[in-house]
């Protein structure tokens, strides 16, 4: 045993995690309709107008406002209709004086009319005529080529998120591809020489991989793409191949093996081939999490156990993956709640404690940081800093939820 000899608070685990993390810079270019979620690598200006063409925003009629001033249901102006202009065509005819064109929401403004009077405000007088009842403003009801987007326009910058919105712009210009950052790969894998993989029968002492299926799922949420690994045994020589097996990754994860036991071998991994950046953190579960660069690969030691892993990877992994993905920052939901019961945190570590919701009622679901059921059957979790040591049923508190 090589007891820890001093640990760090969270708040210098989340320091040295964000001036450890290197955002991703390779791109990959993908077609639009495939790129939601994902985050521009490059400032994209449009080559075009839009609209590219100067459009009634409304059914009705497109006339010269001149034509129409002083016109009211009393005394209607009478306008002789020249064409039917739908989308999709350009128009015959122009707009001259007396004269419009009966027009659909979407068709392009025929040639001298300056605006466009809503059906609702007009009466058809023959199939030839229509009486004008309302005043038309010149540019009513018109949407002019280019009001949304002139050529050169920025219409998506490097490092913005493509939402729906912006990849709505994108196809608004045309534009059918787009260069975006490429989702970080991350290698995950278990390590112990009783983990083996679900569909075997269990032997003596061995019992299932779980780490690997959660901090996959966390990782694909959260902008990577996960990379899963056989679990490795807990002798070097394993450990070494397996860290080998996952050169090609932007981010390694390994669980397991990072306490402080015999056969927790990772420290003494890291000190052949890599750089500790921290071993220890004074949190609850999940002390013994360590973070590394190996090579310039940047290396995360989780707990073995499936909560103390979880937590970790939902209060120190995810915003460093994100930052790497360069994801905005995560804002998961949360609601308030009073606290059912009393929890005794312990001194001077930070506590990730789950919760059950019942109502506004928060009772605590936390069993052992061995029992993945202290997360699964919980709805969120609080957070109880490490200086405070009581939390008080009746008290309010802010529950994340999973
Ligand atoms: P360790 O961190 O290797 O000391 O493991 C702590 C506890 O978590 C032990 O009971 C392990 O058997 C268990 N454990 C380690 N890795 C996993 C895993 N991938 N899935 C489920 N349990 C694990
Ligand atoms: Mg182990």
């Amino acid at each position: 045993m090589r007891p820890f000899k001093s640990t760090i608070s969270i708040e210098e685990a989340r320091e040295r995690l964000r001036t450890g993390v290197r955002p991703i810079a390779r791109t990959e270019e993908l077609p639009i309709g495939a790129a939601a979620g994902r985050v521009a690598a490059a400032d994209l200006a449009s080559t075009l107008f839009v609209p590219p063409f100067s459009r009634s925003a409304m059914d009705g009629y497109a006339v010269l406002a001149e034509d129409t001033r002083g016109a009211s249901r009393e005394r209607p102006a009478r306008l002789r209709i020249v064409e039917r202009v739908y989308t999709g065509a350009p128009p015959q005819h122009g707009v001259t004086p007396g004269a419009c064109a009966e027009i659909a929401t979407g068709a392009p403004l025929p040639e001298g009319a300056d605006a466009v009077i809503m059906v609702e405000e007009t009466a058809r007088v023959d199939h030839d005529h229509v009486a004008i009842c309302a005043e038309g403003r010149p540019g009513q009801n018109i949407g002019r080529k280019g009001a949304d987007i002139a050529p050169g326009d920025i219409v998506v910058r490097r490092g913005d998120l493509l939402n729906p919105s912006r990849l709505g712009a994108l196809a608004a210009v045309g534009c059918a591809h787009v260069e975006v950052f490429a989702r970080p790969r991350v290698a995950i894998l278990s390590t112990g020489n009783e983990v083996i993989e679900p569909g075997t029968p269990l032997g003596p002492g061995q019992i299932y991989d779980v780490n690997r299926f959660t901090l996959s799922a966390v990782v694909e949420a959260q902008g990577g793409i996960a990379e899963m690994h056989t679990p490795a045994r807990d002798t070097l020589e394993a450990l070494n191949e397996a860290l080998d097996a996952c050169a090609q990754a932007d981010v390694i994860i390994f669980s397991g093996g990072s306490s402080v036991g015999d056969r927790d071998l990772l420290v003494d991994l890291v000190a052949t081939r890599g750089q500790m950046i921290f071993h220890g953190v004074a949190v609850r579960p999940g002390k013994p999490t360590m973070f590394a660069r190996v090579g310039d690969t940047p290396f995360f030691g989780m707990p073995g156990n499936p909560t103390s892993c979880l937590s970790n990877a939902y209060i120190l992994l995810v915003p460093f993956l994100r930052a790497t993905a360069r994801l905005p920052l995560y804002a998961p939901r949360t609601v308030s709640a009073t606290l059912g019961r009393t929890i005794v945190s312990p001194a001077n570590r930070h506590q990730f404690y789950t919760v059950t919701l019942h109502g506004t009622v928060a009772l605590p679901a936390f069993k052992g940081s061995g029992d993945i059921t202290s997360l699964s059957q919980a709805d969120g979790y609080i957070e109880i800093p490490a200086s405070e040591h009581t939390v008080e049923e009746g008290s309010s508190v802010e529950v994340t939820l999973f």
